[in-house]
């Protein structure tokens, strides 16, 4: 029996966040101190993890992507892995990483049964990573990717978010990598996940956004002035109220360029590309560059409309069930879980949220998540 949405979509995919914790702080994602996190007894433990995929997987759920936070710092991961691969129906089972960690567990992942990894990474300059990253290093997260294709955790996909004056003149350099390499790139535009509540500015990026990366006033140029302390000047200016240590508002709006402004600057350096097939993507559009081994590939949920084509729902590490990642709604899985409730009980609770999944996201109305930073939510 499938899980079909109000709007006909169906549903087969669940991300999991499987920790709120993460070993980097990305400036995007994440306040330098760290976001709050859940105390330890609010994290779903692995038997209530699989559970939950185990009714999923009965309710026609067949991709299940692990991501966090930091998937690899949570304790005896490949543990869960090995888990939720010999769930039956699971036919893709994949997990997001900064990749520092893989070069110690690539292979062990790999033999409990994952299948692929998607990896972020948003430069290829070693300063530029701590300035962005804020933790790890650039080396360490280079053999995660090596790790990962001698381990045969492929089609590889490296995430890339993109980010005006801070790292968009590496975009063609990122493109290039797909040119040799059985890689896809992946450019993702930047998300306003956790703005600030009420923030009236969201109708102005959407305007901004949705004008197909007109270049915003107030443009800010980093990479004229590439070092690290100006990197940090620029992230830590913290407006009352808002976590601190992270891209506020504004300057995300500043920092955002679309997809169609991404594809224009590779095609005018590398020549036109062609539309290519990537079969284990969603709702990424994807292209080849002429002559190329891998593929590139755009994640517009802000310019393009992505979420007709939605199939997911995620669960977060505290173990509430949303239905949206640009919307706060969540259902509650732990409490039930935790006193008693029968197979029968969660899987009505998965079909009730399936059908509140909004249509799409509202980001136009001013409308965009405010609750919970990405690394809670899982991206
Ligand atoms: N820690 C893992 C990682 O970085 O791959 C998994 C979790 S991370 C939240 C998942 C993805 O979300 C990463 O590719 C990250 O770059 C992306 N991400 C986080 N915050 C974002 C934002 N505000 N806009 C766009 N992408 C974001
Ligand atoms: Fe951690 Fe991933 Fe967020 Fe970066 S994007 S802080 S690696 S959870």
């Amino acid at each position: 029996m499938p899980m079909i949405d109000s709007f006909g979509r169906v549903i087969d995919y669940l991300r999991v966040s499987v920790t709120d914790r993460c070993n980097f702080r990305c400036v995007y994602c994440m306040p330098e101190e760290g976001a709050p996190i859940a105390p330890k007894e609010e994290i779903l433990i692995y038997e209530e993890i699989v559970r939950l995929l185990r009714i999923g997987a009965e309710l026609g759920v067949r991709k299940v992507r692990l991501t966090g936070g930091e998937p690899l710092v949570r304790r005896d991961i490949v543990t869960l892995v090995q888990q939720v691969a010999a769930i039956p129906g699971i036919e893709d089972l994949s997990l997001t990483t900064n990749g520092f960690l893989l070069p110690r567990y690539a292979r062990e992942l790999a033999d409990a049964g994952l299948h692929r990894v998607n990896i972020s990474l948003d430069t290829l300059r070693p300063e530029r990573f701590r300035a962005i990253a804020r933790r790890g290093n650039l080396e360490d997260v280079l053999a995660g990717i090596d790790a990962a294709r001698e381990a045969g955790l492929t089609p590889l996909k490296i995430n890339m978010v993109v980010m005006r004056g801070a790292n968009d003149d590496e975009v063609v350099s990122f493109a290039r990598l797909s040119l040799e390499s059985p890689l896809d790139i992946r450019f993702i535009e930047l998300m306003p996940i956790n703005w600030s509540a009420g923030d009236e500015g969201m109708r102005d990026f959407f305007a901004l956004s949705a004008s197909n990366g007109a270049k915003p006033s107030g443009n800010i140029t980093l990479y004229a002035n590439d070092s690290l302390a100006s990197f940090k000047q620029l992230f830590r200016q913290p407006a009352p109220g808002e976590q601190r240590g992270m891209l506020n508002a504004a300057q995300m709006r500043c920092m955002f360029i679309s997809a169609a402004e991404i594809r224009h600057r590779i095609e005018e350096a590398c020549g036109a590309m062609e539309p290519a097939s990537v079969i284990t993507n969603g709702p990424a559009s994807s292209f080849r560059l002429p002559g190329a081994v891998g593929t590139i590939s755009f994640i517009s949920q802000i310019t393009n409309d992505i979420c007709e084509r939605c199939n997911r729902m995620r669960i977060t590490a505290d173990g509430f069930l949303r239905p949206c990642l640009m919307a706060d709604g969540e259902v509650d899985m732990r409490t039930p879980l935790r006193s008693g409730a029968t197979d029968e009980e969660i899987r009505r609770l998965f079909l009730l949220t399936v059908r509140h999944k909004p249509r799409e996201h509202r980001l136009e109305d001013g409308l965009a998540p405010t609750g919970r930073n990405m690394s809670q939510i899982g991206g």
